[in-house]
């Protein structure tokens, strides 16, 4: 039984309407899942492949777009459906059974439409929240520097105003997708002499400025996952800042907040359906110990989906999440190395030099789970905001706290 046949009988009669709908659009418009491998990836090993994963997902959010899909809790004035969170579920549970995703966009969106709704002019929501529904602009996150990843808040990207526009000089790292996106949230340094968090200023910039320069970084797998921003004089115009100038850390963590809750929401088919397969395929699946472990891993499965189901809710209806999302972004986290564990352990020496379709995805498996206890904030980090926030445990001493930015020993 999946997921949705699971659902369908607690449905209402508005949920059973909108389940038919949705049902009726994907059958119409999208691949089902049976059609293709459980063993695909979305890794890539040629810039031309990634760009044209980061294009299909497009396309296929312009496609919700058009179908009344898209931004399903956004109201319907910014292009959204104006519905109910409980709309963005019942469209989770049908489109697991298809091959269907916006990819990388789906991150952002999941990060700057919640920001722009709580810290965006009236104005400013009414012009970027459709064009990021239909996907006409495709936001990149441009936060890291070489000297501010885990602090953020020593960035050192300078903006200078002048007149109606500021002229932005620095650089920024790790940035994904920044080759394909048409446009970034930038994070600035606007006052040098107030306290490092007091002087930033977020704001929307047009990747297509002159003085943007974006260098990919080719990573071992020969992917580009990140790139390298460099920004030499390029002129934003102040109508583009997001919330109050210099107050920029507001919005940041409500980017930050969003981004673990989005990481650790978990797509797609489920990890621990595959490494049953792979078990099976291995003739190990009456082994006692690889069965505890599989019981780990589907039990990590469903308190993760829990959990997910739980914040995302919140979120959509713009709530105060009823955990704090650090939790989330460690639970899976630590589930990727348990899981990847267990695929080794199943697949031997195959799962690390085999050529297989399935060994590959483990192979990707082992590989990405280093990715996820880093990006959006390193473990390290999401358990001090835990302990910090959650827990209400002293803060870290932070020396320079309430000391000028400029003031500030930098390497
Ligand atoms: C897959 C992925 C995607 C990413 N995408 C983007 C993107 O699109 N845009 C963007 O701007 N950035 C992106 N990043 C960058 C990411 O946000 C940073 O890598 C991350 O914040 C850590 O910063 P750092 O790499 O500078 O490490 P550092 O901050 O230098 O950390 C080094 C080590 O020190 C530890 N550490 C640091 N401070 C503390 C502390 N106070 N307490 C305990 N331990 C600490 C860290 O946990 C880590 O182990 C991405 C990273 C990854 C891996």
């Amino acid at each position: 039984m999946t997921i949705a046949e699971e659902t369908t009988n607690t449905d209402t009669p508005e949920q059973a309407q909108f389940r038919a709908e949705v049902r009726d659009f994907l059958a119409a418009n999208a691949k089902p899942r049976q059609e293709t491998s459980p063993w695909a990836i979305n890794a890539h090993t040629s810039e031309d492949e990634a760009r044209e994963y980061f294009e299909i997902g497009c396309r296929w959010q312009r496609t919700l777009f058009d179908n009344n899909l898209a931004g399903l809790t956004y109201p319907v004035e910014y292009g959204g459906r104006g519905g109910a969170p409980w709309m963005e579920a019942i469209y989770r549970e049908e489109a697991a059974n298809y091959d269907v995703s916006s990819g990388f966009i789906s991150a952002t969106m999941a990060m700057l439409l919640p920001t722009l709704m709580k810290h965006a002019s009236d104005e400013q929501k009414a012009h970027y929240i459709p064009k990021m529904l239909s996907a006409e602009i495709t936001i990149c996150q441009l936060f890291s520097e070489p000297g501010a990843g885990s602090d953020l808040a020593s960035l050192a990207c300078k903006a200078v105003r002048d007149g109606d526009e500021f002229v932005v000089t620095g650089q920024k790292v790790w940035n994904s997708a920044a080759q394909f996106c048409n446009w970034g949230m930038l994070l600035t340094r606007t006052d040098p002499d107030a306290p490092k968090h007091k002087g930033i200023t977020f704001i929307l910039v047009d990747m297509s400025s002159p003085g943007i320069e974006v260098r990919p970084l080719v990573q071992p797998t020969r992917a580009s996952h990140f790139n390298e921003v460099f920004l030499s004089e390029v002129r934003i115009p102040v109508a583009n800042v997001i919330g109050e100038i210099n107050e920029g850390w507001a919005p940041a963590r409500t980017v930050l907040s969003n981004e673990s809750a989005f990481i650790g929401g978990g797509q797609g088919i489920s990890t621990f359906e595959r490494l049953v397969m792979l078990a099976q395929q291995f003739g190990l699946v009456d082994d006692e110990l690889i069965r505890e472990e599989l019981a780990v891993a589907y039990t990590r499965e469903k308190v993760l989906g829990y959990m997910s189901d739980r914040i995302l809710t919140a979120v959509r209806a713009r709530q105060v999440p009823p955990m704090d999302p650090s939790i989330l972004k460690l639970y899976i986290a630590a589930s990727k190395v348990q899981t990847g564990n267990l695929g080794m352990r199943i697949g031997g020496a195959d799962a690390q030099a085999g050529s297989a379709e399935e060994t590959i995805w483990l192979q990707h498996e082992l590989m990405n789970r280093f990715g996820i206890s880093i990006g959006g904030g390193t473990n390290e980090v999401q358990r001090n905001n835990l302990a910090e926030r959650a827990l209400g445990l002293p803060k870290e001493p932070g020396y320079d706290k309430n000391m000028s930015w400029k003031d500030i020993p930098r390497s």
